[in-house]
């Protein structure tokens, strides 16, 4: 594989609830997971407005019953759909923060930030996820980070994959490689069973997050990561079995209180945390306690849920799931017993109920729990953003082989799919297919370019269309080339040509609707450059306001010692008397006030006090000299 970037490059598994940021290390021969700030090693997906600034990660997270409408969270679940998407408009009924229909149906987030209306798109709210992460990895490895590779689940279609580069682009990142999640995870577990992969190995990956669901098979064979089969639910996780508790509890408060909590986003977002927390003690324990003091028109609310009825009010889901892996495993062609290890990722694929119908399915098979799920797929991607830097010194030699996820292909007489690339073949790929005309004299061909299993094509995702003319001719008589190919990225770029010479033009589908343009882009990475300045002075303001108390804090505890204040004279005892009342007025009303109104203060305090101390001292050494 050539080697291409310069400078370190990063892997960032980009989740819809936690993302996790890592790097290779050369001298250790692995890769290292970084922590954050908080010294965790996975940072929620979270990015909240406030009257003051802008928060992302735990501290977003952490006020988000306080300020549910302006707390943003799940962008993946809209990054590169439509508004219009069932999927969308079922969401929207459970998120405390508004989305509205922009231009080409594409979602948009509306917050209010310093007490103005923001609007937002999915892309915008990933990037600034993206920028915390760089800044994580900046901060760990002290030097700036520009490459990134960057996953997505192996089951984003075509429009999510470059939604999700465009979110690396605003973020000022070179995204220099989009790669699945679950291939990214087979990377870590190959890497850390490679003395055994000399000899062909089925590798079945199942990873089950908090808001999305990826299967895949590969084979790992002298270091050669070949996926045979993908499958996936883009809607499918933790989130899911969440809100069925949320659901269930909701009903619950009805019938114990007889009032409907479900209109108040406050008592839904502790309520869903509760939930998730109760949840996660179900995987080790029996039964969990809900216990939230005032949820709703102040009323305590106390109750407790056993494993079994969690698993009952999730029983199709995870059944949902074992579909999925049937039907992978049927693409793959490789039969269950001949699958040497399944592999657990994601935080969801904790839950004991899902670890056993997976055991059950794949007959009784020891899963494999020796990786960490929550980090597997961010150490994969650094392993994969090592082997294309020029830097690293990272001398495996690994070759990945993916695939793509969707069938690709156009629309032909009678709206059938006609598919040009099938689902799951190997990517890159350039695949072409000739089409002629269906009519007589006709000077122009629409194409139509879709992906999906759909025999008939409108039912399939319409990725883009674009004119084609050609001289009038009769029917069938001029053949055209479709060109299909797939990037390394999984990202599609099709064209065409006139077979036998003639028109010999060439067509690329640039812009899709719903996709954001360069210009947009341009206008967005401007945003974020704001963002980071406005970031930059509120933290640069929270220094001084915080400098200032402590300075304001000492001078109360030496003006209460009572052997300095009765050296001071009266004049100085009022003068900096006077100047701790207007500090602390200054502190109390810190919102209203600009950076610099504290510092000038900082430095009348400190010349006010300064002088008085230093008049004391001279009171007390021309004491000892007398
Ligand atoms: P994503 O990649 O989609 O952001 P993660 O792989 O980080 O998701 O998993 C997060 C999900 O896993 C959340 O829904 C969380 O509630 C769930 N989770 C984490 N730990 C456990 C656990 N012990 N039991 C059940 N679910 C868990
Ligand atoms: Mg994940």
């Amino acid at each position: 594989m050539a080697k291409k970037y310069k400078g370190p490059a990063i892997g960032i598994d980009l989740g819809t609830t936690y993302s996790c940021v890592a790097v290779w290390q050369g001298q250790n021969n692995r890769a290292e997971i970084i922590h954050n700030d908080q010294g965790k090693r996975t940072t929620p997906s979270f990015v909240a407005f406030t009257e003051s600034q802008r928060l992302i990660g735990d501290a977003a997270k952490n006020q988000a019953a306080s300020n549910p409408a302006n707390t943003i969270f799940d962008a993946k679940r809209l990054i590169g759909r439509k508004y219009s998407d069932p999927v969308i408009q079922n969401d929207i009924q459970l998120w405390p923060f508004r989305v509205v229909a922009g231009k080409d149906d594409k979602p948009e987030i509306i917050v209010k930030y310093k007490g103005e209306e923001k609007c937002f798109c999915a892309e915008e709210i990933s990037s600034m996820v993206l920028t915390k992460m760089r800044n994580i990895a900046e901060k760990f490895l002290g030097s700036t980070v520009e490459n990134a590779v960057v996953t997505v689940p192996a089951y984003f279609n075509d429009s999510q994959r470059k939604a999700t580069k465009d979110a690396g682009a605003i973020a000022g990142l070179n995204v220099i490689r989009i790669i699945n999640e679950p291939t990214a995870a087979a990377l870590a577990y190959g890497l850390q069973k490679r003395a055994n992969c000399v000899e062909e190995r089925n590798i079945f990956i199942f990873d089950l997050g908090g808001g999305t669901f990826d299967v895949s098979l590969l084979t790992i064979k002298n270091n050669v990561f070949d996926v045979k089969a993908t499958a996936g639910d883009t809607h499918l996780g933790g989130e899911d079995f969440d809100n069925r508790m949320v659901g269930h509890f909701v009903m619950e408060f009805k019938r114990k209180h007889n009032k409907d909590l479900s209109g108040n986003s406050r008592a839904l977002r502790r309520l869903r945390t509760a939930c998730e927390r109760a949840k996660r003690t179900l995987s080790f324990d029996t039964d969990a306690a809900i216990d939230i003091d005032s949820l709703y028109e102040g009323i305590d609310f106390q109750s407790s849920l056993t494993r079994a009825k969690f698993e009952k009010l999730n029983l199709d889901l995870f059944e949902k799931c074992i579909k999925t892996v049937e039907s992978c495993l049927t693409d793959s062609k490789i039969s269950k017993s001949s699958v040497d290890d399944v592999v657990l990722v994601g935080g969801s694929s904790r839950i004991p109920k899902m670890q056993q119908l997976l055991q059950d399915f794949f007959m009784w098979k020891d899963l494999c729990l020796s990786i960490n799920p929550d980090e597997a797929v961010a150490y994969g991607a650094a392993v994969q953003a090592s082997l294309l830097c020029e830097e690293s010194d990272n001398s495996l030699n690994l070759v990945l082989l993916d695939v793509t996820p969707l069938s690709l292909g156009t629309a032909v007489r009678g709206d059938a799919m006609s598919v040009v690339i099938p689902r799951n073949t190997s990517v890159p790929v350039k695949r072409s297919e000739v089409y002629v005309t269906t009519e007589d004299d006709i000077s122009n061909i629409f194409f139509t370019v879709y992906e999906g299993e759909r025999l008939k094509a409108s039912e399939n995702n319409l990725l883009g269309s674009f004119n084609f003319s050609i001289p009038p001719a009769p029917k069938g008589h001029i053949p055209v080339e479709v060109c299909f190919s797939i990037d390394v990225d999984g990202i599609l770029n099709v064209s065409a040509k006139e077979e036998s010479g003639g028109n010999e033009k060439d067509i690329t589908i640039t812009s899709e609707k719903g996709r954001l343009t360069t210009l947009e882009i341009e206008r967005m990475i401007q945003e974020a450059e704001n963002f980071k300045n406005e970031d930059m002075k509120f933290m640069k303001k929270v220094e001084v306001v915080n400098g200032l108390d402590d300075y304001l804090y000492n001078m109360r505890k030496v003006m209460k010692d009572g052997s300095v204040s009765s050296m001071l004279n009266s004049i100085d005892k009022m003068k900096i008397n006077s100047a701790m009342i207007k500090g602390k007025l200054l502190i109390d009303g810190k919102q209203d006030e600009e950076a610099f109104v504290f510092v000038d203060f900082r430095k009348e305090l400190e010349s006010i006090f300064e002088s008085a101390m230093e008049k004391i001292n001279k009171s007390y050494s021309d004491e000892e000299s007398d």
